[in-house]
């Protein structure tokens, strides 16, 4: 690149700033812009188009083509060359625009006599936002220099329109982030909340974009990746080795010494840009990418970059994480991801969580099913659609969010949030009552649990015990093992807060989507079938001895219960036990107080628990159906996948009749059952399920009140019956008899 092309470049983009700085109206401005762009490009033509709607593109403004075509022409998302380089967000440049693929003649805007066309994205962050264009008469590729310049203004454009800078009397461009937008997402937390925007992390605002001396920008970007590097590695020597933490800070050190990274922000100083739009010119870049990789590792190793980005905009501008503003009494949690420990730390002062990305098993989902805090995943454009502040609705039952969100819509929320109010009180007006169905079947209701946070719906729930509580997420949400005083004061403040009701512990069940961040991943083609839970346990028994420890002391002469993951054959669950052995005898010996009484039952997970010989029932003292695990394992069909999760109804004949040959077992060898996936806690699954027998359900908490209300209202027996019916017509779910019959009985 020569001195003189960047010095040109430096020329323009202070041609653009000083234009920006004049007091004028948005339309005037865009205009200013079009004559500047095409007087220094030596152009006849330079237009801008802006995206109207998510499909379809305006032209906004025009130097050189016909002044009525403005706010007149539009095109679709792909549609002729603009719209091209919107759909691919790749750069358009040919000497002979006519005859190029997708050319489409607009008669409106005389464009035809043009022959050569550059035209490139405007975007910010991976948002579309528009297409800046030159033409001209000659018949000429525009050269690489020329495409950069109109690269870099194109960048400049779009930090513009996101400040807003084109708003205004006969603009007819909307202010940004001031429309309704509805957002179709997944669901990984049911429940409705209405509050306001909180960025986990706000947007740095970026307001000087251009500036005069490239060496002063040079050494600010030099000095802030410094810093960032010096934190960087501050931050790693922290980190336990090997850990993901430590993977993800190698991936950050990797990027922050990265020469080519370095370079291309440097160019673009060079340039004229100020360092701050360097940075954000090549996180815009990332992002754009982001949304075309598919390859995990590499998508993984682009968001890395991007945080990297974030980080060094703080740096630069001095911006901090709250930007000063505080946050609202009814905050709906933002994010793209959100690690478990993070999401703890708010606590219950969220009303809603919705995430760009996240996934139904990850940690911070199943610390928002703990928190019992609606959570929406796979919002897609969230974070850069919400401010702060703004409006939000949050339906977890359909995976909708709505923000900003116009009356009527508001209207609706509010209704049926208040129909979910009218609901609660009537669950709260049965909590105390015993759960019997009208002919006389009583069903256990127990919770299920994982914090000490969620003790309290002990009591608001009504649960008559915790029927799972999942001790892996007090390793989850820790960077370090936990010690065993410290799980063995946790666990009996967790039975204190029980006041006398039984609680299960279930020793540590991890591996498949359960990763501690300190143990060393494991490389399994499939994680689900790979090495976790129990397998994790009696391989490397260290863990799980040093947590049964952690559990008999916790007792103090209190009875406790010790729940096994996982057990897929009887050999497991009698080394399990024997392990349990030798620790009492050990803490005995060391003079503990030991337990009044000791329970150690089993999950049954795996299809080929329900055929195990008979001492495994004899053995047991209870087992409990971990209904996520086994449905995925019994129609091979992977919980987290999005794809196929959804496609196996649980009242599927096959499942039903599966689960009932376990009750029979169960009923035959005297052994307690009971059922702790989230199945049992959805009203028409759990009454199905207590109508086949199982009679111990463990729910999230606030399943209770709606689970509970409904078998209460029913004949157990007659549902049964029904259950029957539909298999014996051949029926592939037994759902639609059995919805028809609740219509038909109230
Ligand atoms: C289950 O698999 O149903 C279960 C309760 O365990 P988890 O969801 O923790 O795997
Ligand atoms: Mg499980």
């Amino acid at each position: 690149m020569g001195e003189g092309l960047e010095s040109e470049s430096r020329k323009l983009l202070g041609r653009l700033r000083d234009t920006m700085a004049e007091e004028a109206a948005g339309q005037e401005r865009l205009d200013k812009i079009t004559h500047l762009m095409a007087d220094s490009m030596g152009t006849e033509v330079c237009s801008i188009y802006l995206f109207r709607d998510a499909e379809t593109l305006e032209l906004c403004a025009t130097q050189g083509l016909n002044q009525a075509a403005v706010h007149e022409t539009r095109m679709k998302m792909g549609e002729g060359l603009v719209g091209r380089v919107a759909r691919y967000g790749k750069v358009v440049n040919t000497a002979d625009a006519p005859s190029a693929r997708g050319f489409r003649y607009m008669p409106e805007t005389g464009e035809e006599i043009y022959s050569s066309f550059l035209g490139v994205p405007v975007q910010r962050l991976g948002e579309k936002l528009g297409v800046l264009v030159v033409q001209s008469k000659e018949k000429r590729e525009f050269t690489h220099d020329e495409v950069y310049a109109l690269e870099v203004v194109a960048m400049v454009l779009a930090e513009m329109t996101e400040l807003g800078v084109f708003v205004g009397e006969g603009a007819a461009l909307m202010a940004r982030h001031t429309q309704p937008v509805m957002l179709r997402g997944g669901t990984a937390q049911e429940g409705a909340a209405m509050g306001r925007v909180w960025l986990h992390e706000p947007r740095v605002v970026v307001t000087n974009l251009v500036a005069d001396d490239p060496e002063v920008e040079a050494k600010r970007l030099e000095d802030a990746v410094d810093t960032l590097r010096v934190s960087v590695d501050e931050m790693l020597a922290d980190a336990p080795n090997d850990s993901d933490h430590a993977q993800v800070l190698e991936a950050y050190r990797m990027f922050a010494n990265s020469k080519g990274w370095m370079r291309r922000m440097q160019e673009d100083i060079t340039r004229g840009l100020s360092a701050e739009a360097a940075v954000e010119k090549e996180q815009s870049h990332a992002r754009a990418r982001m949304s075309q990789v598919t390859d995990g590792y590499l998508r993984e190793r682009l968001h890395d970059l991007d945080d990297l980005s974030n980080r060094l905009l703080r740096i630069l501008t001095g911006q901090g994480n709250s930007t000063g503003s505080e946050m609202p009494s009814d905050p709906i949690l933002i994010a793209r991801n959100i690690g478990p420990a993070e999401l703890l730390e708010y606590g219950r002062s969220l009303k809603g969580v919705v995430l760009e990305e996240g996934s139904v098993g990850s940690h911070a989902a199943i610390v928002a099913r703990a928190l019992a805090i609606p959570l929406v995943i796979h919002a897609e454009r969230i974070t850069n659609e919400a401010l702060n502040g703004d409006q939000i609705l949050v339906d977890g039952d359909q995976g909708i969010v709505h923000l900003r969100p116009d009356e009527t819509v508001s209207n609706a929320f509010r209704d049926k949030m208040a129909m979910q109010a009218k609901a609660q009180e009537r669950y709260a007006s049965i909590r105390d009552t015993e759960c019997v169905s009208l002919d006389g079947h009583k069903v256990s209701m127990l919770m299920n649990a994982g914090l000490m946070a969620d003790l309290p719906s002990l009591d608001n729930s009504g649960a008559e015990g915790v029927g799972l509580f999942r001790t892996e997420l007090q390793f989850l949400i820790r960077n370090q093992m936990p010690k065993r005083t410290e799980l063995a004061n946790l666990y009996a403040r967790v039975m204190d807060a029980a006041h006398g009701k039984r609680v299960v512990f279930r020793t540590l069940d991890i591996g498949s989507d359960k990763v501690l961040p300190y143990m060393k991943p494991q490389d399994e083609p499939n994680p689900a079938l790979g090495w976790r839970a129990i397998r994790v346990a009696l391989d490397r028994p260290g863990v799980m001895r040093m947590q049964l420890q952690a559990l008999l002391r916790a007792a103090q002469g209190r009875p406790m219960t010790i729940m096994f993951p996982f057990i897929a054959q009887y050999e497991e669950f009698r080394q399990a036990k024997e392990e349990v052995n030798r620790v009492w005898a050990r803490e005995e010996k060391l003079g503990h107080v030991m337990p009044e009484s000791l329970e150690i039952g089993a999950m049954l997970e795996t299809p080929s628990l329900a055929y195990a010989s008979n001492k495994l029932f004899e053995e047991v003292a209870f087992l409990s159906i971990g209904g996520n695990d086994l449905k995925q394992f019994f129609f091979a069909a992977d919980r987290e996948n999005e794809r196929v999760r959804r496609r196996y109804d649980t009242l599927n004949v096959s499942f039903l009749t599966f689960l009932q040959g376990i009750v029979k077992r169960c009923e035959e060898s005297n052994t307690a059952l009971s059922f702790c996936g989230e199945d049992a806690g959805r009203p028409i699954e759990a009454l199905c399920l207590a109508a086949i027998g199982i009679r111990t359900l463990s729910m999230r908490p606030a399943s209770i009140g709606p689970v509970k209300s409904l078998i209460m209202r029913y004949n157990l027996d007659e549902i049964r019956a029904v259950i029957e019916a539909s298999r014996d017509r051949g029926d592939q779910t037994v759902r639609a008899s059995v919805m028809d019959y609740l219509r038909q009985n109230g």
